[in-house]
């Protein structure tokens, strides 16, 4: 379980997040949506321990791990990272980027958890391969294998599907839920497309202008908006 506890944020005068609480239920999908600029991938940041907030506490299982009393650095969390400039080790093989975050494991078991995982992206065969000979939507791929290989409690992903075509969208989305949802992960993941947010999100926190319009199950927004804001937001679907 990851909560968010009256999260605010300003960078020097302007107030990026206002108030912010939300609380992602273990094993559950949590779609961050909501236009540009919104404060999505600052409101992650924050959950990672990448940035540190104004005021408001970030809470793992019930334990602070962000707040005025503890700050954790992003490497204590126990957090998977998908983002966007969160790039490969362009000197590591593929196999080996995605065994980086398996040193916890015994040797013997590195590579096969590896190996599985990104069978799981479809890329075990491009395994001995290194970053530079794939495509940009491959590389996004091993990124979320790298991330997942740990079974880490909670993913955090910032638009990690955006580099790929939409056909292939559609199967790293759906080998991404199964994986998800095998380990019991609890993700918080961040578009702009709320149709994407529909598909994937057990919950969906909509943003604007650094504020929370409306957090809850896909139908409730999309039946029950209770903001102009997120009315129209969904309208343009069909
Ligand atoms: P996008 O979908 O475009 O990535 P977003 O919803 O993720 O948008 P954020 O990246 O969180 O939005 O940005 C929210 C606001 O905070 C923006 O107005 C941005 O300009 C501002 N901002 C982000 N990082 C900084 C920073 N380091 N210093 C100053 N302002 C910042």
């Amino acid at each position: 379980e990851l909560s968010f506890e009256n999260i605010s944020h300003r960078f020097g005068e302007s107030v990026i997040l206002q108030d912010i609480s939300l609380t992602a239920a273990t094993g559950t999908v949590t779609c961050l949506l909501g236009p540009s600029g919104s404060g999505k991938t600052t409101l992650l940041r924050i959950a990672a321990g990448m940035e540190r907030q104004t005021s408001g506490r970030v809470l793992q299982d019930g334990r602070e791990i962000g707040g005025p009393s503890l700050f954790m650095p992003p490497e204590k969390r126990g957090i998977g990272l998908v983002f966007q400039d969160y790039a490969l080790f362009p000197h590591l093989t593929i196999c080996q980027n995605v065994c980086f975050g398996l040193a916890h494991l015994k040797r013997a078991d590195r590579i096969p958890q590896a190996m599985q995982t990104l069978a799981r992206v479809g890329l075990d065969d491009r395994a001995d391969e290194y970053p530079s000979t794939l495509s940009g939507g491959e590389q996004q791929r091993v990124a979320l294998a790298r991330a997942m290989a740990p079974r880490p409690g909670v993913l955090l992903m910032d638009e990690p599907f955006s580099g790929l075509d939409s056909r292939l969208r559609d199967s790293v989305r759906d080998e991404t839920l199964g994986v998800l949802r095998e380990t019991r992960a609890t993700s918080l993941i961040v578009t702009h497309d709320p149709a994407e947010a529909l598909k994937m999100g057990d919950r969906i926190a909509l943003m604007n202008r650094g504020i929370m319009e409306q957090f809850g199950t896909p139908e409730d927004l999309y039946y029950r908006p209770k903001t102009l804001f997120a009315a129209g937001f969904f309208s343009e679907l069909n």
